[in-house]
Formats: C-alpha cells, structure tokens, sequence
C-alpha cells in the first residue's frame, strides 16, 4: 500500500484529493491545523469524513513549527507528497501578509527541508494561477513570463515555486508544482465568490459584483482538478539529461521539475457565472456593481495543454453543471 503525505487534508482540496486517494488504495496522512481563516466547524467536518476510513490518519499541526515535519517524514516515509496547507485568498492578503509569510513561505521551507532529508518518490505543490501577472497575456501557459505578482498572496506563491526548483536541482527531489485555476464544487470554501454569493442570494442579501461584473476566470470543477493531480502524481518529472528541454514543456533544463496549469481552458464571465448560480437557485441577485478591488485580476484563463500532453486530462464539468451540484450540496449541508 502506496503512503501519502496531504498537507492541508481539511481544506477544500485536500478534503477531496484524501477522499480520492483513499478510494484508490492509499493509505494517507492528513496534515492540517484546522487555522480560523474561515468556518473551523467546516474544516472539522470534512475531517470527521476522512476519519472514518481505517487507512486515514489526521494530525492537527502547524507545517512551519520548525523540525515537525521532518520527524514526521522521518517516522512515517511517504511515497508521495501533496503540498495543499496555505494562507489562500487574494483579498485576505491585503491586510493579513504575515500569515502567507508563516504558512507559505516558512511552511513550504519546513516541507522542504523535510523532503531533503527523507525524499519521496514524487513531491507535488499547490502554486495558483495568480501568479501570472500584470504582463501576461491570455491564455496563460506554464513558459510565459510571471515576475510581476499582483498580491502579497501571489508572491509567496510564487516564492513556494522558486524555492521548490532550487531544492529539486540541489537535492534530486523530483517535483510539480500545480497551477490552479479558482476551483469550486461541494464543501467549497466559505472566502469565495460561490459560496457567498449562494449564501446572500437564499438570505436576500445584495452580492458584490467587482469591476462592474467585467471579469473573466477559468473555473475548474473540484473532480476535474482532483483528476488532474491523480493524473500527475503518476507522472514523475525526470532530471534532463543533457539540458535540453523540448519547446514549451516547462521543465527545468537542470532540475526534475515542472509546473503545470490544472484549469478548464474556457474563461467565463463572472455575469455568466452569477447567471449559473440564478438558474440554480431559482432566484435571481440583486447586484451591487463595485469598481476593481486592488489585487485582482480582471480575467484568468487557462492554457492546459501540457497538462492535456502529459496525461490525457480533459475537463469534463461546465458551468452550469458545477454550480449546480454545488447549491445542491449547500442547501443539503445547511438545510435551506
Ligand atoms: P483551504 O483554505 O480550504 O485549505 C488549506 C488548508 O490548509 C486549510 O484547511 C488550513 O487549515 C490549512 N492550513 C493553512 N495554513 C496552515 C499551516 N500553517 N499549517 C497547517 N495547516 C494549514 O484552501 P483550498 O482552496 O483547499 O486550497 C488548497 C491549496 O490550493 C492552497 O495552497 C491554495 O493556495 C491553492 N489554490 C487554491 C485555489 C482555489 O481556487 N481553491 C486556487 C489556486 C490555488
């Protein structure tokens, strides 16, 4: 039996990813402080969930205490490692930078440190698609420029991925770092725009609508990301042999590392997507307009064509559908 290591297991993700894992043959331990950056009683019942399978074990820690993980490693050897445990949220950042610089940037460090000292056959870390900047050009893809970081959030995720390459060359750790691209679907997280604007519309509340509802994401439905980083956790990055890279693969030309976009290929209108969210309620929003928030990006837009390379991945779940299953699992959870 294979042995995983998911570091932030509570969390809207990992919850996910351990509920696959497991029903494919895992044996895996959750690590996640269960931190108050939204409903701890959410994170708890994810966790409660995973508790149930005899393969799953939860420890309830903080990843940057130094020295903890690495005895942890030491004791348990994991085959595989999925970095998920961060400080998420763009707007978060504005006022709260010290948290992504305790959990991102000191968190990833003690995970590092651990995987240097006993390294697992394939290390896999959650970057974002804010990284990508203020000069890239949509589609995103993995080989454009990403050096001007909009938020205090996207430059400690973009640190976690220049700190992962330097290990991963230095120590021969084989390692992906995932871009993802806002991810939602049932137990989503509380901070986003799904989740609260289902809330404010079922209570009659106003939603916030941000530059005026002109703005574009690539949503990715939870089980089309969770297909694709099964996908790539059986695709292991090799150190390139003589330098030489193929065109556009975004791997190291020194190190056994890549970074892959997980997103839907299709940016959607945040209109379109309040539309969704209408239809599936049965109700419609009443929209407050509001100029850009500053952080933001007006639109992401994934180019998941490596991903598509390297592993067949194709997003299944539209819109519509996604944001279906998710007021369903909302009204159910909460009963309303
Ligand atoms: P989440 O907040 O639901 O999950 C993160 C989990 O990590 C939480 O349960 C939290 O308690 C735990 N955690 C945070 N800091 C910790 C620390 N210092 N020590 C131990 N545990 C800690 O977020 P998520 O949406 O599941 O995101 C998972 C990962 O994916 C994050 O790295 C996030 O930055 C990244 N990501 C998410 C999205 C998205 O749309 N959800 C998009 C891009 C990137």
């Amino acid at each position: 039996m294979r042995t995983a290591l998911v570091t932030g297991s509570a969390g809207f993700i990992g919850f996910h990813l351990c509920q696959r894992l497991l029903g494919t043959g895992y044996k895996v331990i959750g690590l996640d402080a269960l931190t108050d950056y939204y409903d701890v009683a959410l994170k708890a019942r994810r966790q409660g969930i995973l508790s149930k399978s005899e393969h799953f074990s939860a420890i309830n820690e903080r990843i940057e205490i130094p020295g903890h993980l690495t005895a942890l490693m030491a004791e348990h050897r994991p085959d595989i490692i999925v970095h998920l445990a961060a400080q998420a949220g763009v707007r978060y950042s504005i006022d709260n930078p010290r948290s992504y610089l305790d959990s991102n940037i000191a968190g990833t460090f003690e995970l590092l440190e651990a995987a240097r000292k006993t390294p697992p056959q394939h290390l896999l870390i959650a970057s974002t698609s804010s990284v990508f900047g203020a000069n890239t050009a949509l589609p995103y893809a993995e080989t454009d420029k990403a050096d001007l970081q909009m938020s205090f959030y996207a430059a400690t995720k973009k640190a976690t991925e220049a700190m992962a390459h330097s290990y991963a060359h230095l120590y021969d750790i084989p390692t992906t770092m995932f871009r993802f691209f806002t991810v939602y679907g049932p137990w989503g997280r509380p901070d986003m725009a799904l989740f609260k604007f289902t809330r404010a519309i079922l209570e009659g509340r106003p939603i916030d609508v941000y530059n005026h509802g002109d703005m574009r994401r690539d949503f990715t439905y939870i089980d089309d990301l969770v297909e694709g980083i099964c996908l790539l956790i059986d695709a292991v990055p090799k150190r390139p042999n003589d330098g030489q890279v193929e065109p556009g693969d975004s791997l190291s030309p020194v190190a056994p590392w890549r970074v892959v976009n997980i997103g839907n290929s299709n940016a959607v209108q945040l209109t379109d997507f309040i539309d969704a969210i209408e239809a599936a309620i049965g109700k419609p929003a009443q929209r407050n307009l509001l100029p850009m928030q500053p952080g933001d990006v007006p639109a992401t837009w994934a180019d998941a064509s490596l991903l598509n390379r390297l592993t067949g991945y194709q997003p299944r779940t539209d819109i519509r559908h996604g944001v279906a299953k998710f007021v369903a699992w909302y009204r159910d959870y909460y009963g309303v």
